[in-house]
């Protein structure tokens, strides 16, 4: 996988197909937490001030550019990305296959919203939807609900770097979890369920 540094951080010239099927790969065979992280322009910004979110970055397995921003800025370096890869994206690509997805996040029902409308319009596989919070003392119960549904893919809907930074605080948990990738989706859940 080709990596671009863009202001010091690393960001994969991966396309939508090729991420899907990283993800479906890792979903199958991963033996621990695959972290997927959209990355924009406001998240490079964060990751300058936050030195925590930028480790939570450059740890991750996968980070796809998601804003023109950052395809303009890897141009002008002369190292180019071929194109955006957003959360939205990768959540309707992955509600076409088989793979077993759980959404957490967004407000109460949003994500129940956006998983009707998933299984309606592409047959995807929801195993389970949450709103939760990303507050520490909501951790337990949020980690019990993901455990007792056994997805393959967790997608978090807490916004950017809240939603990354919880994914990464409980790599552990949700590896035990069975959880093989987790994508933070920012509004994505709120741009589904309409
Ligand atoms: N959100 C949440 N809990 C929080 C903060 C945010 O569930 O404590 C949800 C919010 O309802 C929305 C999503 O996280 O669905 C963030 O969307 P936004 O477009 O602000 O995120 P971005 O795309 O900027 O990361």
């Amino acid at each position: 996988l080709r990596r671009v540094l863009i202001l010091g951080l690393p960001v994969h010239d991966v396309t939508l197909a090729e991420a899907v099927q990283l993800i479906l790969a890792w979903s199958r065979e991963a033996s621990d937490l695959q972290q997927v992280i959209t990355l924009n322009p406001e998240m490079v910004m964060a990751a300058r001030r936050d030195p925590a979110f930028r480790a939570v970055v450059e740890r991750a397995a996968l980070v796809t550019p998601d804003g023109i921003g950052l395809i303009l800025a890897a141009h002008w370096r002369g190292t180019p990305l071929r194109g955006r890869v957003t959360g939205v994206d990768l959540v309707e690509a992955l509600a076409r296959t088989e793979v077993r997805l759980f959404f957490l996040g967004a407000a109460p029902g949003v994500a129940e919203r956006a998983a009707a409308v998933l299984a309606r319009s592409a047959g995807a596989t929801i195993v389970g939807t949450w709103a939760g919070s990303p507050r520490p003392e909501d951790a337990p119960e949020t980690l019990a609900r993901i455990a007792a549904a056994r997805p393959d893919v967790l997608c978090v809907a807490y916004g950017a770097p809240a939603q990354d930074c919880w994914i990464a605080r409980h790599r552990t948990e949700l590896t035990a979890a069975g959880v093989r990738v987790a994508l933070g989706v920012g509004g994505t859940f709120d741009y589904l369920a309409g």
